[in-house]
């Protein structure tokens, strides 16, 4: 195989200093945008998680370079440039591209922005995966002529680490992301990596997140790209320099398992060396059984409503205030039944706002850490910090 990954350093997070960046990455992988041509159709995948959250917080690509990505890939006179995703459920990618100023870039540059659940999804079969024999994804991500995918590098509660292979459940259908959470992510993941091959794929370190993954991470100002033209291959660097085995990301271990550990000698990093790089990043809170004294019902719920009900209940354990919560009582995913009443009963997510008036109820979907550690001091007689939770009833 013998593929490279280029790993390079930024002067800036704005567009100039990273179009330079990019540029010294391509040339040292022998340009891949040579693959470009007149009347191609480019399609740049950011990885947009959230509508409402700064890129300066690691969490959503940057969009400075996306605007040096698109100024580098005009210079191949293709047909159109599109930046396209397919956002988390619950979140809105009109509101995101508005919010981060992609809306400038595409003035400025001509690029076309998409909001992938507008468009038509197409089933794919799959071959060679024991979870899935069709997906449902984005038509526009299937015929791209050139597919850039340029995900964040960040920590993640679910997978460990969130960059290239899982950026891509950007392109599937909500329908889709909800079967992935069903089945089980990692390995559903896999398979979408089976069938969405970008041409190149370009990791934004700029400012990368740590610790309470997707949502949300701490900033690591890591001003470093990593770039090349095979997910599996810069996934497998983004973790060593961010201070994880390959084989402890979940994703990367079920390729290895699958079809054998990439041999050293086919991983070559060109640019800046990966043990002058290594910075080892905080975890995502592991996921926890919940502690005695907190009982959780979770009928059919999503990893991420699971997910974020860790991540606040360990913040809980932080605040001190779980003692006196217990007996706790949370309730989440569509298939709970009304868990009666009290004052510690927990109710979590959008799929049981039917259910609001049983408990203390935390609206979302996925419902957002920070909101239910709100609810969870409210409940403990401290003064919520994030304020009224009314305007998150999406
Ligand atoms: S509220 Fe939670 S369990 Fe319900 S659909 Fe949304 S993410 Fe899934």
């Amino acid at each position: 195989m013998n593929e490279k990954v280029a790993m390079v350093k930024t002067a800036g997070n704005d567009a100039v200093p990273l179009r330079d960046a990019v540029q010294r990455a391509l040339d040292l992988l022998d340009s891949p945008l040579k693959g470009v041509g007149p009347g191609n159709c480019v399609v740049i995948k950011p990885n947009i998680t959230a509508d409402s959250i700064s890129w300066r917080q690691g969490i959503v690509t940057n969009p400075n370079l996306v605007h040096a990505i698109i100024e580098l890939v005009a210079e191949r006179n293709p047909r159109e440039i599109l930046i396209a995703e397919g956002i988390a459920v619950g979140q809105d990618v009109k509101k995101a591209y508005s919010f981060l100023g992609y809306d400038k870039i595409a003035g400025a540059t001509g690029a076309r922005l998409v909001d992938l659940y507008d468009e038509a999804f197409v089933d794919i079969p799959i071959t060679g995966s024991n979870l899935h024999s069709t997906m449902q994804i984005a038509k526009t991500i299937m015929e791209a002529d050139f597919l850039i995918n340029v995900p964040v590098m960040k920590t993640h509660v679910a997978v460990g680490i969130s960059v290239c292979m899982k950026n891509l459940m950007g392109t599937i259908s909500a329908e889709q992301k909800k079967k992935f959470h069903f089945f089980g992510v990692a390995e559903s993941v896999v398979d979408l990596n089976l069938v969405v091959r970008p041409h190149l794929s370009i990791a934004d370190g700029t400012v990368a997140g740590e610790g309470d993954g997707p949502m949300a991470n701490d900033p690591v100002g890591f001003q470093t790209i990593l770039v090349g033209t095979d997910n599996r291959l810069v996934d497998t660097i983004c973790a060593r320099v961010m201070g994880f085995e390959p084989s402890e990301i979940e994703i990367l271990k079920i390729c290895n398992d699958r079809w054998g550990a990439l041999p050293a000698a086919d991983i070559e990093v060109v640019g800046e060396a990966t043990s002058q790089t290594v910075r080892p990043f905080k975890h995502a809170a592991e996921c926890v059984k919940p502690p005695q004294g907190v009982e959780c019902t979770e009928g059919g719920a999503c990893a991420a409503c699971t997910g974020a009900i860790e991540l606040a209940l360990a913040r809980a354990r932080q605040m001190d205030i779980l003692e006196q919560l217990k007996p706790l009582r949370i309730v989440c995913g569509p298939d709970s039944s009304p868990p009666g009443t009290g004052e510690n009963v927990l109710v979590v997510g959008k799929c049981l706002s039917h259910l609001k008036e049983t408990g203390n109820f935390v609206p979302g979907c996925p419902p957002q850490v920070f909101l239910i550690a709100d609810e969870l001091r409210e409940m403990a007689g401290i003064d919520r910090i994030f304020g009224c939770k009314d305007g998150y009833n999406f």
